[in-house]
Order: structure tokens, then sequence, then C-alpha cells
């Protein structure tokens, strides 16, 4: 029944739910567990005023495994080699597990949806390569303060360039081409043949993200990360060619900035990351409530995402929240953004 959900999706915005672990610092300060799920389409919190309960597509409690996780996604991955675009996207507050879901850890078992993504589709293409032709090719961008950077590009080496007079320094732009496919002007797009080598591309976006982040020292979970991979087939009976991307998004965190204290340059992080998000919400719920009009155009990171989300394109949605007390008014902020999918 679920996976018939799944192929059915075309268009529509699915949503899943993560509750992550107690970690140590929860454990430490005594916080009680207040999130819970009932069944697998639900979860139930205790909040100040009573129980509230949230329905989702799939819940996944503390002790689902990265491996139970990518089994719901799967056939997404399938749904790119058959030339769908497909979103996936990872949305809560700091430290609530976007990052485990989506890059996960080195080891094996860790491996979060990105790694397990890159390996299933070249081995589905592996299996297919008989009757098509396969070129696979990615870019990497980061978008902080409203600011497109490459990844694949050294901001070290950046800050160098620019010293120097006459250049320029390397703006990224967003443009669709002229069948709505969205591409990063200005930044690279390089082609791998294998998952591992795609997997080092992403390796190596994520180191020279760390170095940008230091440089400029900010936190990089204040900052969206956002993977597009494409897939071109060739048929080698008729030689039609049909094309899918696959979108990956770690966004910035979606706390509040009064919790963090936060001053001018943070404010403005702060601002400019609940600009984007709350832009993400009303281009979901403009969506799912079928209104003629989607306001993608109201910020850059829905105009990244644009050809991923509505349309043909085939979404998905995670939501990661904490399970303590500690984290409620974040947690509940988290879930209510997600329900406005309905
Ligand atoms: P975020 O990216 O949302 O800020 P992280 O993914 O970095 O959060 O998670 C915060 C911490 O919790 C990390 O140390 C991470 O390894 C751990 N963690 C998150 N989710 C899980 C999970 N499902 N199982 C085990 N550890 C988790
Ligand atoms: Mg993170």
């Amino acid at each position: 029944k679920y996976y018939n959900m799944v192929e059915d999706m075309k268009g529509k915005i699915r949503v899943f739910c993560r509750i992550r672990p107690v970690n140590r610092s929860e454990a430490v300060q005594g916080g009680a567990i207040v999130v819970n799920k009932l069944d697998d389409y639900s979860v139930t919190v205790e909040t100040h005023r009573g129980l509230r309960e949230f329905q989702f597509d799939k819940v996944f409690s503390a002790e689902a495994s990265q491996e139970d996780l990518f089994q719901d996604t799967n056939r997404l991955i399938q749904s790119v080699i058959d030339g769908f675009n497909v979103c996936i996207f990872a949305y809560g507050q700091t430290g609530s597990g976007k990052t485990f879901t989506m890059v996960g850890d080195k080891d094996q078992k860790k491996l979060g949806i990105m790694p397990r993504s890159f390996n299933a589709m070249f081995d589905i293409m592996q299996e297919n390569s008989s009757k098509f032709d396969f070129k696979v090719s990615a870019y990497m961008l980061e978008l902080y303060n409203d600011r497109l950077q490459d990844l694949f590009v050294s901001q070290a080496g950046e800050a160098h360039a620019q010293t120097r007079p006459n250049s320029q320094p390397r703006r990224v732009e967003i443009k669709r081409n002229r069948k709505g496919v969205v591409f990063a002007q200005g930044a690279e797009t390089k082609e791998a043949s294998s998952a591992q080598e795609l997997y080092a591309l992403f390796q190596q976006a994520c180191a020279n993200r760390h170095i940008s982040a230091t440089k400029m020292n900010v936190e990089s979970s204040r900052s969206h990360l956002i993977v597009g991979i494409m897939v071109e087939s060739r048929n080698l009976t008729n030689g039609s060619i049909s094309s899918g991307k696959l979108s990956l998004v770690d966004l910035a965190g979606s706390e509040r900035a009064a919790k963090t204290g936060a001053k001018d340059d943070q404010l403005k992080e702060a601002n400019s990351i609940n600009k984007s998000l709350s832009a993400l919400g009303d281009v979901i719920s403009a969506l799912s409530a079928e209104l003629p009009h989607v306001p993608y155009r109201n910020s850059k990171l829905t105009q990244v995402m644009q050809d991923s989300l509505g349309g043909n394109a085939k979404t998905l949605m995670i939501v990661n929240i904490s399970p303590t007390e500690y984290n409620l008014d974040e947690t509940l902020t988290s879930l209510i953004y997600a329900t406005r999918v309905k």
C-alpha cells in the first residue's frame, strides 16, 4: 500500500517525521520525553495545554535506523532515473538531526540519505546499462544570507583572487532552461561516473563549506546546503534522451532568533533564514492548496528548489524533531510548519 503511495506522489509533497534519540546534554538536564510516535502515521506531543497529535505520511521513532529511513526513500531514486525531478529535504531546528538524516556518519550503518542515494542511483544505472547510456553530473551550493556560493570552489582561493585587480567575485545566479530545469549559472557542474566519484565530490564540497564557514566565523548549520544531481539517459535502441534530477537539501536550522539571543550580524542571518524558510512554507502550502499562483520568486531558496517542487516533481520533506521538553516550543513550531502541507 505504502509503495503505491510513493509511486503516485507526482506533484505532491510527502512529509515524514523523524524523532531523534535523547542526546547526552538532554539526558544530563533530565529532559523529560514529551514527543512520542503513536503509530506509523502519527506523533503525539505533551504540550503545557494537553496532548496534541500530528499526522504524517510516515513517522520514524528514535529507534529507526538509517536503513529503515532509506527503504522508504529508495523508490524516489528510481524515479530520477526514469526522468522525474525529485527533491528530498530536511527541516528542523539546529541539533534535531537534519544532517544526520541527510548526510549521516562515515560508519557504513550510519550513512545518510545522500550517500545511500548515490549508491542506489549507480546500482540502478548498472542494472540498466545494456539498454541505456547514462550521464551523471552535479552542482553543490550553499545559500547563506541570500548569497549563493559554489561549493566546488574553495573560498580560500576566492578570497585570494579577489585581492587581485580586475578579478570579479564569482557570482552564482539561479536560472531556468527552456524545460524549466534550474541550473546554477556561474557555478561548476561536475560529472561523476561512479557512486564513489560522486561521494568524493560531495566530500570536497563539504570541506569547502567548512573552510568558508570558518573564514566567515559562522556555523555551517546557519546556511542551506543544496546538492543537485542531474541524470541523463539515452535509450540505446531508439536514441531518445530523458533527464531527471535529484535535489538534496539540508536546510539551515529553523530556530527563531530570540532563543539564541541574536544581535546585528546574527540577526541579519536569522532574518534571512526565517525569510527563506517561510517562503518555502508559502510555496508548499500554495501547492498543497492547489492555488493558481505559487510564489516561487519570493526567495532564492524557493527559486533553487522550483523545478523540484510542484509540477511533475516528487517531493519528500523530512521534519526532524527532538523528543524532549527542553525543545518543546521549537518542536511544536516545526510540526505546525510541516502540517501546512496537508
Ligand atoms: P542538525 O543537522 O539538525 O543540526 P545533527 O544531524 O547534526 O542536527 O544532529 C545533532 C546530533 O545528534 C549529532 O551528533 C547527530 O549525530 C545526533 N543524531 C541526530 N539524529 C540522530 C539519530 N537518529 N540517531 C543517532 N544520532 C542522531
Ligand atoms: Mg546540520
